[in-house]
């Protein structure tokens, strides 16, 4: 099975060709951080127009890079949602096109699903499972009972922590996307300003980092007022300890609670590498089996995309070609076996 897949739901164009759900034959990305940076943010309608500036090129690109030829191909797969609508349009009508010219089905897929499926690109998933999605727009804890099956168990119930790492980074003077540059600060510091942690009920798997920014921002603000300087590395490693803190307690509590079998840790936050080293010696501590995917399959990319889309492939689930973009899908919607659309 070689499924073509398309992500454009946010920054990044990428076409790959994935054969069967788990050997990535291409992984084509066009990042367009630099368009953006200017603005301190993505621009939707900038970044709508950037992927038709390159689409046709990446999907050429990926089909040959692959070494097949477009008859070889057994489905078209692509970003259905979340994400920003005009950005998932322009995926979702390259798409469209290619597999009715080649007569083949489409699988509108799931972007968090592809986020978690990026850790079947690197080993098998035992179930039950965790996931711990931790990326710009989502920071969630998901059982996965079977393969395909979602069920959402906690979310952020303000800002997703990707989101209040850029945020803390601007306020630090760093560029878009800050959450490395506060990675790499944190890790650097050898002093420590210490930031709140929120909780939340006590059984609740929830996360909520907008008091945690606040106070970032209320401590920047008064060193600020203070005439002082070279505040930045405390506050970054406050941050950051603060963060990872919570996400790694309640992503264990999470697997034990639940009798889970893995651990799987995605989104672009994973890249982070307090987060994965702290995560990596607690997991050991408990003896729980964590997998982390490669940094380039944590950040947008459409090799994960085609290992989510495999799971609607084997069941014959496609997409008819009304296939809209659906900037808000729910990820227990999309579990396999739930929402058979016809082809
Ligand atoms: P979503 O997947 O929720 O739609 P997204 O696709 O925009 O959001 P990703 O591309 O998965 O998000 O991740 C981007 C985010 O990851 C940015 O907020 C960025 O700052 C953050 N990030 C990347 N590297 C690191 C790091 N080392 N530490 C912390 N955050 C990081
Ligand atoms: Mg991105
Ligand atoms: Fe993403």
């Amino acid at each position: 099975c070689y499924i073509l897949a398309v992500e454009t739901s946010c920054d990044e164009t990428s076409v790959a060709v994935v054969k069967n759900g788990t050997e990535v034959l291409s992984n084509l990305i066009a990042s367009q951080i630099e368009t953006h940076q200017a603005f301190g943010g993505v621009v939707p309608e900038v970044a709508s127009r950037k992927h038709v500036e390159s689409i046709t090129l990446m999907l050429e690109g990926a089909v040959r890079e692959a070494g097949i030829s477009l008859q070889d191909l057994s489905a078209v797969a692509v970003t259905e949602g979340p994400g920003l609508v005009g950005a998932l349009l322009v995926g979702i009508m390259a798409a469209k096109s290619l597999a009715f010219a080649i007569d083949k089905p489409l699988i509108g897929t799931h972007h968090i699903a592809g986020h978690i499926y990026a850790n079947r690109l690197v080993q098998e998933i035992k179930y039950p499972s965790i996931a711990l999605v931790v990326s710009g727009g989502h920071t969630e804890l998901v059982l996965m009972e079977r393969e395909g099956s979602f069920k959402l168990i906690g979310r952020t119930r303000d800002d997703a922590v990707g989101e209040a790492y850029d945020k803390v980074a601007r306020a630090l003077g760093f560029p878009y996307p800050g959450g490395p540059h506060v990675d790499k600060l944190a890790l650097e510091s050898e002093t420590v300003e210490v930031l709140p942690r929120a909780w939340l009920e006590p059984d609740s798997y929830d996360f909520s980092f907008s008091g945690l920014k606040s106070a970032v921002l209320n401590a920047v603000n008064q060193h600020k007022m203070r005439g002082e300087e070279g505040y930045g590395p405390a506050i970054a490693r406050g941050f950051q300890e603060s963060v990872i803190e919570v996400l790694v307690e309640k992503a264990i509590r999470a697997v034990q609670s639940t009798g889970a079998v893995q651990l799987l840790l995605c989104g672009g936050v994973a890249a982070n590498r307090g987060l994965r080293t702290a995560l990596a010696e607690r997991c050991g501590k408990e003896r729980i089996d964590l997998v982390i995917p490669p940094l380039k399959y944590c950040t947008d990319n459409a090799a994960m995309i085609g290992a989510a889309a495999y799971l609607k492939w084997k069941s014959g689930e496609f997409s008819s070609w009304v296939l809209k973009a659906e900037p808000s899908i729910t990820l227990e919607s999309w579990s396999v076996g739930t929402c058979p659309e016809e082809g």
